[in-house]
């Protein structure tokens, strides 16, 4: 088996070599070395067809029950653009994963060091490849796509060391790509500013606790209803709780229940012309807008004394309650 195997490695090596990828004279090319001698390392993903947009590190989540470390690069892209294995190596993993919704993980051996590149958030995770197939430096290995935790297609790309979690660790992909001679900057036809804000507002998306500490066993502080403010710190999270600040005090929330954007409760019409949107709930307080007969609101808090939190217009503001229902006057 051993001298088949080492045959298909040289009739590939020569085909590589001849098609151009492996300079002549290099030591893949000359010492007939096996398959995973073969240098080089390229782009995921067509080079002007991407953007750089969420960067390795701390971050704050961008959608509900997102990471606040974020252990990859995030390449902006089109659907189903063709996603291909940075380097040859073996297919560990293809198809559905938490998080991920679908994703490619593929097993390379790179400067004597084992590395685990990691595709996620893919489209066809299990059509291009299976778990157990070799695949070639620049093979395509699924689609980009939008699955699990995501808020619009792209690329997560994670590089994994020694092994994937467990006893691995990750590597920043911007740099490992560029010490690999596969910049991701340079194939990127865009790319966001990288910068790390200094604080994170979410909102609560339904009823939560606010409890002492990072699990179910730990005491809870307080309940919070939905849709309040919650600050946090960028990176500020031990698995799926986060740590957060509403009303002065400090806790930790489940991430499912943490979002960046309000939710809205329903849709709510006003049922007379010129009802007043108040910064306040109170007659006394500032008139933000006023809004016509038939106009459509979004609740954002549950209606309480008479009063209904709205969102209209891109403001928040409180109406009197028993002038608007679901439905239309
Ligand atoms: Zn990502």
């Amino acid at each position: 088996m051993v001298g088949v195997r080492r045959r298909i490695a040289a009739a590939l090596l020569g085909a590589v070599a001849a098609s151009g990828l492996v300079a002549p004279g290099s030591a893949a090319a000359s010492s007939g070395a096996t398959a995973q001698a073969v240098p080089g390392v390229v782009r995921p993903l067509p080079d002007g067809s991407y953007g750089l947009s969420s960067y390795y590190g701390p971050r704050c989540m961008p959608v509900r029950s997102a990471s606040v470390w974020h252990l990859g690069q995030d390449m902006g892209a089109s659907k189903s653009t063709p996603v291909r294995s940075i380097a040859k190596g073996t297919v560990v993993k293809a198809g559905a994963a938490p998080g991920f919704g679908q994703v490619v993980v593929v097993r390379h051996r790179i400067d004597g060091v084992r590395v685990f590149s990691v595709y996620g958030h893919v489209v066809d995770g299990d059509r291009w490849v299976r778990a157990g197939d070799s695949v070639t430096r620049g093979q395509r290995i699924a689609g980009v796509g939008s699955s699990g935790t995501s808020s619009g297609p792209h690329l997560h790309l994670e590089i994994w060391r020694r092994a994937y979690k467990g006893a691995g660790w990750t590597r920043d992909p911007l740099t490992w790509m560029r010490n690999h001679d596969a910049s991701l900057r340079t194939g990127a036809a865009w790319s966001y500013n990288r910068v790390v804000p200094t604080s994170c507002t979410y909102w609560t998306t339904t009823k939560v606790n606010l409890r002492s500490g990072p699990g179910t066993d730990h005491p809870v502080i307080k309940s919070v209803p939905v849709n309040r403010k919650l600050t946090a710190r960028p990176g500020d999270g031990e698995g799926v709780w986060r740590r957060v600040t509403n009303a002065g005090t400090t806790g930790w929330m489940h991430a499912a229940y943490v979002s960046p954007s309000l939710t809205p409760l329903g849709k709510l019409f006003v049922q007379e012309d010129g009802l007043r949107l108040r910064s306040k709930p109170s007659t006394s307080a500032n008139v933000k807008a006023v809004l016509g007969r038939g106009s459509a609101v979004q609740q954002i808090w549950p209606s309480a004394g008479g009063w209904t939190k709205v969102y209209v217009g891109g403001m928040q503001g409180y109406v009197m309650t028993r002038y608007v229902d679901s439905s239309r006057p």
